[in-house]
């Protein structure tokens, strides 16, 4: 040790946190990492670092490190010991970690604390060599008598052992080389102690003290091994090993390959392995690497790199389900009751989900079209896939894909590399343990693409029925069958879904829901749910339909009924807080009236409090149920978020309505135009795509083609709309990209009414593609559309005549609060856009044909 002594540590040391077990200098010790600080620091410093320097670390006994990265720092053990990192092994299985080897270099102590994060890093004072020369002058004698006292010791221990096991004899001569003040901190990692122990000698910062604690330690280890010596003789050479050489390897310098206890186990551990390598179903070809993999795990040292990964790479393929599967019960009236309970409305959907199955009940072959389901968010295309497993009685996984941009994140990394894992596929195959799950692939329009390939090129071979029966993952490196697999998958829009893969599928859209099934929805599913998830029943909450529906229009806008769902765990949750202290006040009756005066803040008007008058009354706490009315509703969910805004935007001229179709629903859209004195251009402001801006510069062209018709002047009066006069074109909730045809006959309602001078019906809104003769043509997404404007209360909408079959998809109860103005040509949709018609200058030609 005498190189140890003279190292000089930085003074200033990142600091790994360890609570299992205690690394003394001159001795070497392997510990798992696997909490986020201690993970920092293996990454940014013993990974990234080049210098001898950046591999010494302190590491703290004693102290574990938080499991959370936000959680603060623990107090921290006052003495560490130096350490040089010696290895650094990673994996990735069961869970990302690192196993390190430190070897122990001098003791130090932390003289203060300079930051916690990424990971601790302390100034330090190493105390080993200090040690050394302020007590050189003190007491030589006492130190003299006590080293040689500890030396003797130390020698009748080690001649007990076996000389001829090689690391006994390399002991033996290591007592006499090393230096006297080193043996203590070695022999104690040698023999067995306690960490309690080994932690005393840690701090034991004197050399003194240090000698003076381990004799006693010593002495112990001799007489038990004299007391084992003398009950089980003839045995004695083996007994002697297991004993006391334990921890041999973990001697600096000393670190053999003999076999011992750890490496018996570990042995056990991969004859285990092979026999389930061989009793396991995989294919015959599986089966071949994994017994060529196990042939070189047994070969292999264990501190080897690889070896970890290989024992990870079979452990997986032992788990993977090869041939083990639920058994289908598939019975369409039960499925079809099971869908209809689990979701209201939907018809569409159901339907076609329930055809697929009885395909599947008459004919059991799996190749058929993977189902897509389409629509904006929180409508329950999920919650449909979960329930078609549970139709089929099969295990369900979902795989989100939004946002992966990686084809390893589908087809995993190849063994070559550090840190590879199977992809998500075979990952949720080991997940569920069976090889026939339904698999959800959610949000598979949300695909990325990147410099590491296309993750949707990857899922092709995965939904590929033909292909699919032997799919092979990067890292397992064998085919695995997927055909049992049932995938459906889930998406907003099919616009950004790489066509080959929309190629692969079958698109069943999910439009939004109306005011009233969303009623019905909260109503049967999601109130009940809310109440179970926060312990409420219906005798302690009572929320009316007229509430919901307040909720529904007044604080979301929404195309689904997630944030619907969202508001009634809120109101929940403020109810729940009443009903808890209501229990309190329960158990406490005198402070009940005190306590019913908080509850009343929540408690409507019309709830009327009963008097608490007699004692009997108290078991129940008076004012249950709490009815949530509107006023109650302005107090859990605060000051209403959307307003009929409509009537009050269009009091001017140069406003029209428009619907928009989005992912997330149909939306309506204000369009705004202004003119003002200039040389005839035209602004275009709202972030609008080509497309939008091609229609605006249509609907210009149209209207000044026609202005003498519709006797549309500027503000010179002339018929030349853009003579001196430049035009402003904005859509509102400008930070949203807008872009399609669809907008066509708004802006040319919207131009209509700023050079008229008249205003747009309130009510009004309106959809369609035009054309430069004034033709009106069809687009998609009228089903949303129309709900958007039901939604904010319009009364007529004006949609292309082509569309007019699109109308039978929506509602009877919304068809019959709207009033639907079917145009093929843009003076159709004038005339309904205006109150009392859009008037035509009758043409001079017609007149002369008259007369
Ligand atoms: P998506 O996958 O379309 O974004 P989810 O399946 O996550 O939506 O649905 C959100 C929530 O709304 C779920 O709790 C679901 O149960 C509920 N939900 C949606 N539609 C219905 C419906 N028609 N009937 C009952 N619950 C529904």
């Amino acid at each position: 040790m005498a190189a140890g002594s003279a190292i000089q540590i930085p003074s200033r040391l990142p600091l790994l946190l360890t609570h299992e077990g205690v690394l003394l200098p001159g001795s070497t010790m392997r510990t798992s990492v696997d909490s986020p600080r201690n993970m920092q620091l293996v990454r940014s410093r013993l990974l990234k670092g080049t210098s001898l320097k950046s591999t010494i670390i302190g590491v703290i006994p004693n102290t574990s490190d938080p499991t959370s990265d936000c959680d603060d720092l623990p107090s921290l053990h006052r003495i560490g010991t130096a350490a040089l990192a010696v290895q650094v092994v990673g994996s990735n299985w069961p869970k990302p970690h690192y196993t390190l080897l430190v070897t122990g270099l001098c003791r130090f102590q932390i003289l203060q604390l300079l930051k916690e994060k990424p990971y601790p890093v302390a100034e330090v004072e190493q105390l080993d060599r200090l040690e050394q020369f302020t007590n050189q002058h003190k007491s030589e004698e006492e130190l003299g008598e006590l080293s040689e006292q500890f030396y003797k010791y130390a020698v009748q221990l080690v001649e007990m052992l076996d000389m001829s096991v090689p690391a006994v004899a390399k002991l033996r001569r290591l007592l006499d080389n090393l230096p006297r003040e080193a043996l203590p901190d070695i022999l104690t990692s040698i023999i067995r102690t306690s960490n309690q122990e080994k932690l005393q000698i840690l701090d034991a910062v004197r050399l003194e003290e240090r000698f003076k604690m381990t004799i006693p330690l010593l002495v112990r280890q001799i007489e038990g091994l004299k007391l084992l010596q003398k009950t089980r003789k003839p045995k004695q050479d083996d007994d002697k090993r297991v004993v006391a050489i334990r921890p041999t390897r973990r001697i600096n310098h000393i670190a053999s390959n003999t076999e011992d206890e750890e490496e018996e186990e570990d042995h056990d551990d991969v004859v285990m392995l092979e026999k389930k390598i061989r009793t396991s179903s995989m294919s015959e070809q599986a089966l071949k690497i994994c017994l060529k993999e196990i042939k070189r795990l047994k070969k292999m040292p264990q501190s080897m790199p690889e070896y970890a990964l290989t024992r990870n790479y079979l452990e997986l393929m032992v788990e993977l389900p090869w041939n083990k599967s639920t058994k289908d019960r598939l019975e369409i009236r039960a499925a079809r009751i099971l869908l209809d309970n689990d979701h209201y409305a939907m018809e569409k959907l159901k339907k076609r989900v329930l055809e697929y199955l009885a395909v599947r009940q008459l004919k059991n072959n799996l190749k058929g079209p993977i189902l897509c389901f389409v629509g904006p968010p929180g409508v329950g295309k999920t919650s449909v896939g979960r329930s078609i497993a549970k139709t089929l009685g099969r295990e369900f996984h979902r795989i989100a894909l939004g946002g992966v941009c990686d084809q390893s994140d589908i087809r995993g990394h190849r063994r070559t590399y550090v840190g590879s894992m199977p992809g998500r596929i075979i990952n949720g195959l080991k997940t569920v343990g069976v090889n026939n799950p339904v698999f959800l692939l959610d949000e598979v329009d949300k695909l990325g693409k990147s410099l590491q390939g296309d993750p949707a090129a990857a899922l092709l071979e995965v939904l590929d029925p033909e292909q699919n029966h032997s799919f092979t993952d990067h890292y397992l490196n064998v085919a695995f069958d997927l055909s049992q697999v049932l995938f459906i998958a889930t998406a907003n829009t099919t616009a950004t879904i790489p066509p080959a893969l929309l190629d692969r599928m079958e698109i069943i859209q999910v439009p939004g829901y109306t005011q009233e099934e969303k009623i019905e929805i909260a109503h049967r599913h999601l109130i009940p749910k809310q109440l179970e998830q926060h312990g409420l029943t219906p005798q302690q909450i009572q929320i009316p339909q007229v509430t919901t529906l307040d909720i529904i229009t007044r604080y979301t806008r929404e195309a689904g009924v997630r944030s619907l769902d969202r508001k009634l765990g809120a109101i929940c949750r403020a109810v729940a807080v009443k009903v808890a202290e209501g229990q309190h006040k329960e158990t406490k009756p005198d402070r009940a009236e005190v306590g019913e005066e908080d509850c009343k803040e929540h408690v409507t008007e019309d709830a009327k409090p009963e008097s608490i008058s007699d004692t009997a009354d108290l078991a129940l706490p008076p004012e249950m149920p709490i009815l949530i009315d509107f006023h109650a509703l302005k107090d859990i969910l605060g000051p209403p978020m959307y307003e009929a805004e409509v009537s009050e935007r269009l009091s001017q001229p140069g406003v029209a309505i428009g619907l928009a179709w989005t992912p997330l629903g149909g939306e309506i859209m204000f369009v705004e135009a202004s003119r003002m004195d200039g040389e005839g251009q035209l602004t275009l402001t709202g972030q609008l795509g080509d497309v939008m801006k091609e229609s605006a510069h249509l609907a210009i062209s149209w209207l000044r083609s026609n202005a003498k018709r519709y006797q549309l002047t500027n503000a010179s009066g002339s018929f030349d709309l853009l003579d001196n006069t430049d035009i402003h074109l904005h859509f509102p909730a400008g930070a949203v990209t807008k872009d399609g045809p669809s907008a066509g006959v708004t802006i040319v309602t919207c131009l209509a009414s700023l050079f008229s001078g008249r205003l747009v019906c309130s009510d009004v809104a309106m959809t369609g593609e035009i054309t430069l003769r004034g033709l009106v043509l069809p687009v998609g997404g009228i089903k949303d559309k129309v709900l958007a404007a039901h939604r904010a209360g319009l009364k007529r909408v004006i949609i292309p005549r082509r569309n007019e079959k699109d109308l039978e998809e929506i509602a009877v109860n919304v068809r019959q609060d709207l009033t639907f103005v079917m145009a093929s040509c843009l003076d159709e949709v004038l005339n309904a856009a205006f109150d009392g018609g859009f008037a035509v200058k009758p043409r001079a030609e017609q007149l002369t044909s008259k007369l």
